[in-house]
């Protein structure tokens, strides 16, 4: 069995983001060179998230709207978590929003349903973060 990893880096430039990291997903899987196995894409950081869903934009504008409903930034004072800090807000959206995804490679392809994609969700921006990439199989 083979086996790869890699880490990928963003540097968000607002507080909240989705981003489609399906393209880098897929360039790793073709360095892998592996062609039957699992990859699994982890968010590295408890305020950020990778999912799978739509990449369509009025979906992405539902979550947001749907995230600050359950877990609204403001007032930073309303949590227990923000003394000293201010996202606790982020930690519950990325419990929400999940953190890792697993999708079956085939034939060197990520296995995907229709409409698929893969989503870095940024909650705290403004820092460098990473996602983890690791794929096994032969
Ligand atoms: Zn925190």
């Amino acid at each position: 069995m083979k086996s790869f990893r890699k880490e990928l880096w963003f540097e968000v430039p607002t507080r909240r983001a989705f981003i489609n990291i399906t393209p880098q997903v897929e360039a790793a899987l073709a360095e892998s060179k592996i062609g039957e196995g699992l990859c699994l894409i982890n968010a590295m950081h408890i305020s950020a998230s990778v999912f799978i869903n739509d990449d369509e934009s009025g979906l992405h504008a539902d979550f947001e709207k749907w995230l600050e409903k359950l877990a609204p930034e403001k007032p930073h004072s309303q949590y227990a978590h923000n003394r000293g800090e201010d996202n606790a807000d982020a930690h519950l959206k990325r419990t929400i929003m999940g953190r890792e995804v697993v999708v079956a490679v085939t034939d060197g392809k990520l296995d995907f349903g229709p409409w698929e994609q893969i989503f870095y969700g940024e909650f705290d921006g403004l820092r460098r973060k990473r996602v983890l990439v690791k794929i096994i199989g032969e």
